[in-house]
């Protein structure tokens, strides 16, 4: 029996790799400089991966990143600060385009309820002096659902709506099931990618060099995190292998 589900997963697997899920053209992403908005240090490589390793390919694109907090939850602030950007090093980004704030207010926390305009005047600010016209983030729900996560989405559309010609992306939260079991998963996407053509989101799946840059960023880059369940989502969770990205019509 064991070698009907090894065969399976090999079968599946397969599959995955050569079939592309890609839906809307995700050459809309390329603008001269974009700015990826979340929460804690390694919330970027554990969520938005794929993303980061597609931008960071094309020289034409300079990613920019603007961490909200430190991590400071457990004390450990200082250390997360330096991990983020070791972390965004695998990505060929360098310092100067990384923010990391340190504003009390935007404590880190799961009980911690971040103040939408708070956040909306600080990305303001970034996008603004960067110039920049093209901003991603968490979705409403926030993949986790950690609250931090969140208020990224609120923070970020009430900035957006202040600046002509901004374009804002989510990364859609899935439920448990799409999570965790990406490589079964791919035989549902395999089906809804016959029937249906015309998607209205971004598909950027990571081909295995990628894979491999994305675990490197949070092994190598954010070891305090390290702990054994992160394992877990290493290697079985989705959006280390895929994201899917909404444009925020407002
Ligand atoms: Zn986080």
């Amino acid at each position: 029996m064991i070698w009907f589900w090894l065969t399976l997963a090999v079968i599946i697997m397969g599959i995955a790799s050569v079939v592309d899920f890609s839906t809307e053209s995700k050459s809309k992403l390329l603008k001269d400089r974009v700015l990826i908005i979340f929460a804690h240090p390694d919330d970027e490589s554990m969520f938005f991966g794929p993303t980061l390793e597609y931008l960071s390919q094309h020289q034409n694109v300079q990613v920019h990143l603007l961490c909200l907090s430190n991590g400071n939850a457990d004390g450990l602030g200082y250390l997360r600060q330096t991990e983020l950007v070791n972390a965004a090093s695998q990505y060929r980004i360098p310092k100067s385009n990384i923010q990391i704030l340190s504003d009390k207010r935007l404590s880190d926390g799961m009980y911690e309820r971040w103040d939408s305009i708070v956040i909306a005047k600080h990305i303001h600010k970034y996008i603004t002096e960067k110039d920049i016209k093209l901003a991603i983030t968490f979705d409403k729900d926030g993949i986790s659902g950690h609250p931090n996560h969140k208020a990224c989405f609120y923070g970020a559309l009430n900035a957006s709506k202040m600046v002509a010609d901004m374009q804002l992306f989510t990364l859609k939260s899935v439920g448990f099931f799409q999570k965790y079991l990406y490589w079964l998963d791919c035989c549902r996407m395999v089906v809804v990618q016959f029937l249906s053509s015309k998607q209205k989101h971004i598909t950027i799946e990571a081909k295995r060099q990628s894979i491999q840059t994305i675990r490197n960023a949070m092994i190598e880059g954010h070891r305090s995190q390290m702990v054994w369940f992160r394992y877990g989502w290493i290697y079985l969770s989705r959006y280390m292998f895929l994201n899917t990205l909404e444009q925020v019509v407002f």
